[in-house]
């Protein structure tokens, strides 16, 4: 393997920067891992080869030229394929999508263009983001760098399994329930959940809208911060976007890996650290919590009564949204389009189109969801839902008068076997108890290694108060000072 693919995104931008070596040569490294692991791995569904080494090359002639670069000029990204790319394939994991090259770029793609970054291609994901394995893909499964037999969790598993393979430095996943920070944690990877509306849903697939964040994915915390600076900031073309300036991620990433957290007060949600978690996945953890002690960090235990009923309310919401915003995929604006033979009527057409694109799991979520909202269900199910929304953000906004962030394992379990949860979709849910609160709230998120458990990764999250994305990233800076970064046996 070439010595360029073990960089980190920092590393890879100052050697671009120098001269020392081009974006070209960097991309090529990645590319050449990419066929050498992929076949095994499954992360992307699309290589750009072309086009990334197009946007290389016109980095090289900035640098040529005596530009300036910005700081991440140069180094390679992985997107989800749940973002547009303009005449790049983008299928959301989804057979209705199939063929689709959108004729637009998300925000966040454009932004990651204007920075000079190199997309690579597009990762793959459980179908519509609805999953935390990356099974429900209707591409097949992507397996975890670690021990391939596993699931690099989900939706985002292919963002997250492409770091951890070395296949990217870089990559951007969407984050609705725990997509970017539960596959972080069981890849040994960073990933961040910004504060919602603190990045653009401009050409972000929807699946639940008033959930969906895209956000960083990397290797360490201070190239998240990097990667989450270029993405970030308010964005006319998405009325929930923030109009306020970002955080600045980067400074903070940088003060936590001082490793002094003198005067922080982190609150450990008790609720998050009872039966629900696996042994091994609490004694990580727990080590952690002493490591951020130690450096000055204030521990305390905070009771968040209501994050309980956070994952039946989240499963009515999500599903909600979900039934409204997968309506558009018909058979008529994009993608797939099955039986139309002249005879059939146009209900008919839509009708076979989506029996045909959707997955068992999309399905069923289209179908809770539509329950959900139906008339006389409405109150009793997504009414009472959206309550427990309003409780769970008072627990938040209370919990946040007394401490600066909140923590807990990310996920309660390690990286699971293929096929070890597929039969019953709770046993699948179950993997995003700890980071769905986050996201009802509207707050940042992060995840970061924090320690092995039987050979396989572990993350801590950290959870901040809305526009307050830098504490988080200050403390998971801190601790990746104190357990270093998580490297897989090589692949
Ligand atoms: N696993 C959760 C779900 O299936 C969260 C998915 C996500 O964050 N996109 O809905």
């Amino acid at each position: 393997m070439s010595d360029l693919t073990r960089m980190t995104a920092t590393e890879i931008a100052a050697l671009v920067a120098s001269g020392e070596t081009s974006a070209v040569e960097v991309t090529r490294a990645h590319l050449d891992r990419i066929a050498a692991v992929d076949e095994q791995v499954h992360a992307f569904l699309h290589v750009d080869t072309d086009g990334a080494l197009a946007a290389a090359r016109a980095v090289d002639e900035r640098r040529a030229a005596g530009e300036v670069l910005g700081p991440l000029a140069g180094v390679p990204v992985a997107v989800k394929d749940v973002l547009a790319t303009r005449g790049v394939p983008t299928t959301v994991g989804s057979k209705i999508l199939e063929g689709w090259r959108p004729p637009y770029d998300a925000t966040i793609v454009q932004r990651l263009r204007e920075a000079g970054t190199v997309m690579l291609g597009k990762t793959n994901m459980d179908e519509f983001a609805m999953g935390s394995s990356t099974e429900y893909s209707a591409y097949g499964p992507t397996h975890n760098p670690w021990d391939l037999s596993r699931i690099p969790g989900g939706s985002g598993g292919g963002s997250a399994a492409a770091l951890a393979a070395y296949e990217a430095p870089l990559a951007i996943g969407s984050d609705t329930g725990g997509s970017i920070r539960q596959p972080g944690a069981v890849t040994g990877t960073v990933g961040a959940k910004p504060t919602y509306g603190g990045t653009s849903r401009y050409g972000l697939v929807a699946f639940s809208s008033s959930l969906d964040t895209p956000g960083p994915c990397a290797r360490n915390v201070l190239d998240a911060a990097l990667l989450h600076q270029v993405i970030a900031g308010h964005d006319p073309r998405d009325s929930t976007s923030i109009p306020q300036p970002v955080p600045d991620v980067v400074a903070a990433a940088k003060l936590g890996a001082t490793g002094d957290l003198t005067g922080v007060r982190l609150g450990i949600v008790t609720e998050f650290v009872g039966e629900g978690a696996e042994p091994g996945v609490m004694a990580a953890f727990r080590e952690s919590v002493d490591a951020l002690t130690k450096m000055g960090a204030e521990v305390v235990e905070i009771s968040c009564p209501t994050f309980a009923y956070a994952l039946p309310a989240y499963y009515l919401i999500a599903p909600s949204e979900c039934s409204s915003n997968l309506a558009r995929f018909d058979g008529v604006r994009f993608g797939l389009r099955v039986g139309d033979d002249g005879n059939r009527s146009l209900e008919e057409v839509m009708s076979l189109t989506r029996e045909a694109g959707f997955g068992p799991e999309v399905k069923r979520r289209i179908m809770v969801g539509t329950y959900a909202l139906s008339s006389g269900y409405y109150d009793a199910y997504y009414g009472q839902a959206q309550k427990v929304r309003t409780l769970i953000t008072r627990d938040f906004t209370a919990a946040f008068e007394r401490v600066d962030a909140l923590i807990s394992p990310t996920t309660p379990f390690t990286a699971f076997p293929i096929g070890a949860r597929t039969a019953d979709p709770y046993q699948m849910y179950l993997a995003d108890l700890f980071t769905i609160p986050t996201n009802l709230y509207g707050g940042p998120g992060i995840s970061v290694p924090c320690g092995l458990s039987e050979g396989l990764p572990v993350g801590l999250q950290v959870m901040a108060p809305t526009m307050a994305d830098d504490r988080m990233y200050r403390v998971a800076a801190a601790l990746e000072s104190a357990v270093g970064t998580f490297t897989p046996p090589a692949l």
